[in-house]
């Protein structure tokens, strides 16, 4: 039958487009990307709490420390959100 998937390749390809998804966020959060990419691919909605995840750590780019108080804020925030002091770089 040209032109037809077949349901289970389908759902192959969703799951590994999940913990591929899984793992860049992971990356980005400073958590174990292997992890997080299988636990994606095999429990899809686990990527709903990992967007809305806490980073663990400083991830150059994405997430540092405040000066300040050593709370993770977004790279270019300009203000700390947790004590408000003005960031330098
Ligand atoms: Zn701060």
């Amino acid at each position: 039958m040209p032109g037809y998937v077949k349901p289970a390749f389908f759902l192959f390809l969703v799951l590994l487009a999940a913990g591929i998804a899984g793992g860049f966020m992971a990356a980005d959060r400073g958590r174990r990307v292997a992890v997080w990419c299988l636990l994606c691919a095999l429990l899809p909605p686990l990527l709903l709490p990992l967007y809305f995840a806490r980073p663990l750590r400083e991830v150059e780019g994405v997430f540092k420390k405040c000066s300040k108080c050593g709370e993770l804020i977004k790279w270019h925030a300009p203000v700390c959100k947790y004590c408000k002091s003005g960031q330098t770089a």
